[in-house]
C-alpha cells in the first residue's frame, strides 16, 4: 500500500537494461500476436489501461491458475475468497486510505505536464526540463456514486487493492469454515488506483489485477510464518522458470516501512526497465483486524480454543500483481536465435503457463491429410488448448508457434496414414520424434506435466532428451 507519508518510498530507475530484451519489441509481439492491446486503441487508447488479447487471456489465466493452485489448491491451511469491487466507504476510512493512500504530485510550470515526485531524479520536468511546483499529495482511488444522487453521502471507492475485501470477511469465512490459527485467505481480482505517472506498458496501470493472501497467525509465531511466505513466494517464481539470477529480495529499510508494519520485503524482477518490484510481503500485525474493529464496532477476535483467550491475529500478507507477474514471464521466457531463416524467436514459457499447450499442423493443405488431422486435433482439444493451423509453409507455422511459446507441435504427413504415427516436435530444442497416434495424449500429457517418459509407447520411440 502506498502509504506516503508512513515511510519513503523508493524512486524507480527507469532505463534499458542491457542485455534484457528490449521493452517495444515485447509491445509490439504483444500487439502483433494478441497476447495484449491498448485499451480502446481505436479511439486511440486510454491512459494506463490495457486488454488481454486471445493469447494474453490465456497466459494471464494460467498465471492465475498456477497461484491458486500453489495457494489454495496444494494447502489445507489456505481458503479462498472473491468479495466485490465496491465496498462500503467506511472500510477505507478504517483502513487508512482516505486519508493516506497518496503519491507526492508535481507539475511542470512550463509544460503542466503531472509527475510523481519520487520519481524525479533531477528536481526539473523530464519532458522538456522545465520547472517543478512544490510538491502535493494526490490521492490515488477512484471515487464514484452508488445510486441516483451524486452527493458526499453516496461517494464510494474503486478498491485500491484487493486485501480490505478479506479483512471485513474474516468472521464470515472463520463462522463458516470453522479454520484454525494459523490459516489464510486469498483472493485475485481487479483494482484500481489513479496513478500519476504511468507507461512501462503493464508494469504500472490504472486498472490491473492484484492476487493477495491475508495469512492468520497467533502473535509472537509472525516472525517464522514472514519467512515462510517469503519463501514460499520467491520458490513460485523459480519453479515457473523464472530466472534465479533476475530475481531478487529487497527488505524495506526502516524509513520505508509502514507505522504498523514489523518487516516487509518486495520480490524484485530484473524487468527491461530495471530491478522492480513483483510482489510484496508484509508483517502487518494485527493493524487491520483491529482498525476494522474499531470502525465497524464488531468483535473481529479469534478464540483461541487451547489458553481460552480471545485474540487478534497477527497477519502476513503476500500481495502480487498478475499483470507484472506477465510482463516478467513474458520478459523472462523471451529469446531469439539466429539460424539459416533469419530469427527464430521463442518464448520458452513454462508449459504450465503456455496459452497454447499443443498445435496441430498437417503437412500441407492435402484433402487426403484433413480427416485424420481433424481427427487428432479434436481428440486433443479436450485436454488443452490446441491450435490448429494449415496456412504457410511447415517452417513458417512452426516459427509462428515458437514465437506464442507453444511447447509442442503435432505434424500430421502422409506417412501418419500408413502407421498411425504423427512428428511430435519440441519448442525448446527442436527436436522431433515419431508417436503412435493411440498414445500420442498420453505422451504429451507427460511431456506437459515435464514427467521423464519411462514407459515408453508401445512401438513408440524413446523420446529425445530422456536417457
Ligand atoms: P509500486 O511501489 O510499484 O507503486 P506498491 O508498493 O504500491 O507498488 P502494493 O500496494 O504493494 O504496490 O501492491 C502489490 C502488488 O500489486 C505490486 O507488487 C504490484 O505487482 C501490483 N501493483 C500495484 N500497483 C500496480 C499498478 N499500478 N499496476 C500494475 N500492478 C500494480
Amino acid at each position: 500500500m502506498t502509504k506516503y507519508e508512513y515511510g519513503v518510498r523508493r524512486a524507480i530507475v527507469i532505463e534499458q537494461v542491457p542485455g534484457k530484451v528490449d521493452m517495444d519489441k515485447l509491445v509490439s509481439l504483444c500487439k502483433r500476436r494478441g497476447f495484449i492491446f491498448p485499451s480502446s486503441d481505436i479511439y486511440g487508447g486510454m491512459g494506463a489501461c490495457y486488454d488481454y488479447g486471445p493469447l494474453g487471456v490465456e497466459l494471464k489465466n494460467n498465471v492465475k491458475k498456477a497461484w491458486w493452485k500453489a495457494v489454495i489448491q496444494e494447502r489445507d491451511d489456505m481458503v479462498g475468497l472473491d468479495a466485490s469491487i465496491l465496498m462500503h466507504p467506511q472500510t477505507w476510512v478504517a483502513s487508512g486510505h482516505v486519508e493516506g493512500f497518496a503519491d507526492p504530485l508535481v507539475e511542470c510550470k512550463q509544460c503542466h505536464q503531472r509527475w510523481r515526485a519520487d520519481h524525479i531524479k533531477d528536481g526539473k520536468c523530464p519532458a522538456c526540463g522545465g520547472d517543478l511546483t512544490e510538491s502535493r499529495m494526490f490521492n490515488l482511488m477512484f471515487k464514484t456514486f452508488v445510486g441516483p444522487v451524486e452527493d458526499e453521502a453516496s461517494v464510494a471507492y474503486l478498491r485500491p487493492e484487493t486485501a480490505q475485501g478479506i479483512f471485513v470477511n474474516f468472521q464470515n469465512v472463520l463462522n463458516s469454515t470453522r479454520k484454525k490459527l494459523p490459516f489464510g485467505i486469498a483472493q485475485m481480482g481487479k483494482s484500481f488506483r489513479n496513478e500519476i505517472t504511468t507507461g512501462n506498458f503493464i508494469f504500472r496501470m490504472r486498472e490491473f489485477e492484484q492476487m493477495e493472501i491475508e495469512y492468520f497467525v497467533r502473535p509472537g509465531t509472525d516472525e517464522d510464518w514472514f519467512k515462510h511466505w517469503v519463501e514460499q513466494r520467491f520458490n513460485w517464481y523459480t519453479n515457473l522458470g523464472i530466472k534465479k539470477d533476475n530475481l531478487r529480495l529487497r527488505q524495506h529499510a526502516k524509513d520505508e516501512l509502514a507505522h504498523y508494519a514489523r518487516d516487509c520485503y518486495d520480490i524484485e524482477y530484473l524487468f527491461p526497465i530495471g530491478w522492480s518490484e513483483i510482489e510484496g510481503i508484509a508483517n502487518r500485525t494485527d493493524f487491520d483486524l483491529k482498525q476494522h474493529s474499531k470502525y465497524s464496532g464488531k468483535d473481529l477476535s479469534y478464540f483461541d480454543e487451547e489458553t481460552k483467550e480471545h485474540i487478534i491475529p497477527y497477519v502476513i500478507e503476500p500481495s502480487a500483481g498478475v499483470d507484472r507477474s506477465v510482463l516478467a514471464f513474458l520478459a523472462d521466457s523471451y529469446d531469439e536465435e539466429k539460424d539459416k531463416e533469419g530469427l527464430r524467436v521463442i518464448l520458452r514459457l513454462h508449459y504450465a503457463l503456455a496459452p497454447i499447450k499443443v498445435a496441430v499442423l498437417p503437412l500441407s493443405r492435402n484433402e487426403k491429410l484433413l480427416p485424420l488431422s481433424r481427427e487428432v486435433y479434436n481428440s486433443l482439444r479436450n485436454c488443452w488448448m490446441v491450435q490448429y493451423d494449415d496456412a504457410q509453409s511447415i517452417g513458417r507455422r512452426y516459427r509462428r508457434q515458437d514465437e506464442i511459446g507453444t511447447p509442442f507441435c503435432v505434424t500430421i504427413d502422409f506417412q501418419s496414414l500408413e502407421d498411425e504415427q504423427v512428428t511430435v516436435r519440441e519448442r525448446d530444442n527442436m527436436r522431433q520424434i515419431r508417436v503412435p497416434i493411440e498414445t500420442l495424449a498420453s505422451t504429451l500429457d507427460a511431456k506437459l506435466n515435464y514427467e521423464p517418459l519411462e514407459v515408453l509407447p508401445p512401438g513408440g520411440k524413446k523420446w529425445l532428451g530422456f536417457d
